[in-house]
């Protein structure tokens, strides 16, 4: 990745042992390029491919994310600051200036930039370089002292913050101070004298909490500034947002200094970002937005509302066309849809950034097939445009118009990101956390004046974000749009009281725990809980995109179902049989559960028949309407699984029910039943029920469980094709370890089925196979396979055995492990392809020698994991099953690796 020094000496090329830490940028010429994305971040590549394709970019250099990784790890070598005192003075000599001195001082900006663009989670430091000196020298070099002060007490305030981790409240106050008593209203009308008078209180801020002065040697500056850069990698936001995007905690960032430009020069002066096409609905539109007299942190900040980006052709034509043709260039260059952002300085355009942009899933659909119908780029790339998480956005609620009343509309703000969403009303991303995780609401709308990149613990739990402030491309608009979470952006009629907890509009007020509803596809504020309706599977623009994925698809997809209506909505989102049906959830409907305890209850077998027999037409009636939604597609289907106690009520309750009665009723005929039941919960209780009497454990020491459900299945399928339905069951039995398991449960089954087929006078084909979700069954997968039909991977148990985790406990362990780098994410969410995959290959390669066209499929969670789906495609899986709204996501992971594989590609977990 990172290439040796390459010096000439004497005419001879000798390669020095030094690593190039520092990448230059500028005159026409970058060191680096577009690719070099590991090793100059997204941003920094940016900064060559557009220096080097000819773009007005502001010189600077690239500090390499080597350098991060190894301030990380204590070990910065001094090489990083050799090389970048080189680099300043290449930038110095090119600019024909000097970093913070002289009479005309050059100033820089300060970035973050990793591989993975990760927007707001990182630190950024601009006007570096100001002092008491340069500051009197830019404000007579520009005769704007109000501009020069202005830019110093930003430097102050930012290095504060960023560098020194002085709160930013400490700053605000005395600005705000400030305001107050010189009775304005607007930052903007603070004079010259006045921020002056601010720069030197900010000053006794920075000495007073950080207790040094304000460093006045731009290097110094310069120094802290980098290293505090590096540290911003680890912030607390930064590993939320990671954590969220499967994105390495080792990665690291690079960091960009830049020549400054300025957009607050004067009314010649302007900043702005944009999109090349609309990144919320993927429509071929210049879009975007801007201010004059601002600068860039003004616009993504949300802090002032900025005006549409085609009211610049008004203002300033020719920049205005500069601006169109450049990115359009550039669109055609990067093959994609670009996110930019500009300055004018005086009237001349500069290209601060442009890269791919992020967008919604809806318009990743769109753009992918209108690149491909423009010629831009082929179907094989078109169908990685669209991110297999994304489609499940087509799937999100959308406001039942019928039943909205038109009275409870309450404003409208700037749709900034598709979806609908329903909550209560909270302030603070902490109060948003703490209300969901404490189960006192279940839904929360977050309503803020304006988003930061704190924030983004509360957005992650919200069901909804609502900012008064800020454009379509404020943080809020474009945070949530990545998360796929419904938002309505720079609501203005909203008034956000954030300390008094209560937000005005339309001459209405709402509390802490009001309901509201948003519509982010329009922009909507609506008062109360307005009924939803489901996403559309339908949707025409869902159907042409997955028209383009589905012809590369090798692998099935099939759904976890266990009723009929879930196995219709798979149906509908495209589901190509059951992978897995639970029967246990059939049992705890409120008419079953009874027959469930009686038999549980019954210390002999006749008993248990008796009780199983009430059991035996219901399931058969579930599995009717199972086979009859899946017509012509395999119906997996698990005998029982759990412990049994987890149908009875658990023992402290029973404790305190019997106490109660003891007191109130001692004769109740209810409290002998009652003791009966706490004795034989007693007798079940166990010290690890995940390890153990369930799975097919149950059905060999209970056989009459698992002849009733193969009846059930059996009847079912014999009813169902009766009635013209092609019927094709898999009975699946859960937790196997051994060969003689597996064949004591297969011969149960195998005799049911006999007996219902000359009882009916009709046969069905079906299949007897097995869940591998024991690390031994993977071992004796070649054994198993002679008795088994199929296999499923219960990757859940899988994973869980394979570690050694307890599912249900995890959690308690997972939060340290990522952060200390031990896992890189959970392994219950996206499957740890080196382990458990070792296992799962295993499994696959000794079954198939012994049943050479065993089908084998995944039913865990991870079967509607994209990266997981990917794996179970390499290793040749016949399909994977997930819950329904995952199926969409499945179909096009799926399809993806395959033209991976076609591509000679092969992908891996982890960004
Ligand atoms: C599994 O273990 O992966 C599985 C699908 O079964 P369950 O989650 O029901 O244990
Ligand atoms: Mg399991």
């Amino acid at each position: 990745m990172s290439a040796p020094v390459q010096e000439r000496e004497g005419g001879q090329v000798t390669a020095s042992t030094a690593m190039k830490y520092v990448y230059f940028f500028g005159g026409g010429k970058a060191e680096g390029d577009g690719k070099m994305k590991d090793t100059l971040g997204g941003k920094g590549a940016g900064l060559a491919e557009m220096t080097n394709v000819g773009l007005p970019v502001p010189p600077g250099f690239t500090i390499q994310t080597e350098a991060c990784r190894e301030y990380m790890r204590g070990k910065l070598s001094s090489e990083v600051d050799h090389q970048m005192n080189e680099a300043l003075a290449r930038l110095e000599k090119l600019q024909g200036q000097q970093l913070g001195g002289g009479s005309n001082p050059l100033l820089v900006s300060v970035r973050s930039g990793a591989k993975f663009s990760m927007p707001g989670m990182m630190d950024t430091i601009l006007n570096l370089g100001l002092n008491d000196e340069s500051v009197e020298a830019l404000a007579a070099r520009t005769q704007n002292p109000r501009f020069a002060y202005d830019s110093y007490r930003r430097l102050i305030q930012m290095f504060g913050n960023v560098v020194l981790d002085i709160e930013k409240h400490h700053f605000e106050e005395v600005f705000d101070g400030k305001k107050k008593q010189r009775k304005v209203k607007l930052d903007t009308e603070l004079d010259a004298k006045a921020l002056n008078e601010i720069i030197a209180e900010y000053k006794k801020v920075v000495k007073k909490h950080a207790k040094i002065d304000f460093p006045q040697r731009p290097l110094e500056q310069l120094v802290m500034a980098r290293d505090a850069v590096f540290r911003s990698w680890q912030n607390d936001r930064a590993k939320v947002y990671r954590r969220m995007n499967n994105i390495d905690d080792m990665l690291g960032t690079a960091v960009n200094v830049q020549a400054m430009v300025f957009g607050n020069l004067g009314e010649t002066s302007g900043t702005g970002v944009g999109f090349t096409r609309n990144p919320a609905t993927g429509k071929k539109e210049f879009w975007g937005e801007f201010l004059m007299n601002a600068q860039g942190e003004d616009v993504v900040s949300g802090v002032r509302t900025p005006m549409p980006i085609i009211q610049l052709e008004k203002i300033m034509p020719a920049v205005y066309n500069d601006l169109r043709s450049i990115t359009t260039r550039m669109e055609k260059h990067y093959r994609d849809m670009q996110d930019f952002e500009f300055t004018i300085q005086d009237g001349r355009l500069y290209m601060l950034q442009t890269r791919n942009g992020k967008r919604t899933g809806m318009a990743a659909a769109r753009v992918a097939i209108d690149m491909v119908n423009e010629g831009l780029i082929s179907k094989d790339e078109a169908i990685f445009r669209v991110e297999p998480n994304q489609l499940v956005e087509f799937l999100f609620p959308r406001v039942d118009e019928k039943a909205l009343k038109a009275e409870s509309v309450l404003t409208k703000g700037l749709p900034a990101s598709p979806g609908a969403a329903v909550g209560q009303v909270v302030f603070t991303a902490d109060d948003a956390v703490a209300m969901v995780q404490k189960g006192k609401m279940k839904k929360v709308i977050l309503v803020r004046g304006e988003t930061t990149p704190e924030d983004i613990h509360g957005m992650e739990v919200a069901a909804g974000i609502l900012t008064s402030r800020g454009g379509m491309s404020s943080h809020a608009a474009v945070v949530t749009r990545g998360m796929g979470k419904c938002c309505v952006a720079g609501a203005g009629d909203v008034k956000v009281d954030e300390k008094k907890k209560e937000v005005r509009v339309a001459g209405q007020t709402f509390k802490e725990g009001d309901w509201l509803s948003l519509d982010g596809t329009t922009g909507r504020v609506i008062k109360g809980q307005v009924p939803l309706l489901p996403g559309d599977p339908n949707d025409p623009l869902l159907s042409e995109f997955m028209r383009l994925a589905e012809p590369y698809r090798t692998m099935k997809v099939r759904a976890n179902a266990d009723i009929p209506r879930d196995a219709k909505q798979a149906r509908a989102f495209g589901a190509e049989g059951i992978g897995l049906c639970r029967t246990e959830h059939m049992f705890f409907a409120e008419d079953r559960l009874p027959h469930m305890r009686t038999m549980i209850l019954a210390d002999n077998e006749k008993d248990r028949r008796a009780a199983l027999k009430k059991l035996l037409p219901m399931q058969r009636s579930d599995f009717e309407g199972l086979f009859q939604a899946m017509d012509g597609f395999g119906v997996t289907i698990r005998t029982l699984d759990p412990p049994l106690h987890e149908f009875l009520p658990s023992r402290e309750s029973l404790l305190v029910e019997i106490a109660r009665l003891e007191i109130t009723k001692p004769k109740a005929p209810k409290l002998k039943q009652l003791r009966k039941l706490l004795e034989r919960v007693e007798e079940l209780h166990e010290l690890n029920p995940m390890l153990g009497h369930r799975g097919c454990r149950l059905g060999i020491t209970y056989p009459e469980i698992t002849e009733m459900q193969a009846r059930a299945i059996i009847e079912a399928a014999v009813n169902v094709s009766r009635k013209g339905f092609k019927v094709l069951p898999e009975i699946m039995i859960p937790l196997t370890a051994s060969l003689k398991e597996m064949k004591n449960q297969a011969d149960v089954v195998r005799r049911v089925a006999d007996e219902v087929f000359r009882e009916k006078g009709t046969k069905v084909e079906y299949l007897v196979g097995t869940m591998i979700e024991l690390p031994r069954a993977a071992l004796m997968a070649g054994e198993i396979a002679k008795e088994a039909e199929f296999f499923s991977f219960g990757t859940n148990d899988l994973t869980q055995t394979t570690f050694g985790f307890s599912r249900d406990d995890v959690n308690k362990i997972l939060p340290d492990y990522i952060k200390l780098g031990i896992l890189k994410q959970d392994p219950f969410a996206v499957l740890d392809q080196e382990g458990v995959g070792e296992l799962i290959k295993m499994a696959v390669s000794r079954g198939r020698a012994t049943r050479p066209n065993l089908k084998i499929g995944i039913c865990g969670e991870h079967g509607g994991e994209p990266e997981s789906v990917k794996f179970c495609h390499r290793v040749g899986l016949n399909y994977v099953s997930c819950s329904p709204f995952r199926v969409l996501t499945a179909r096009l992971a799926a399809a993806q690796a395959a033209a991976e594989e076609k591509k000679g590609l092969s992908g891996g977990a982890t960004k």
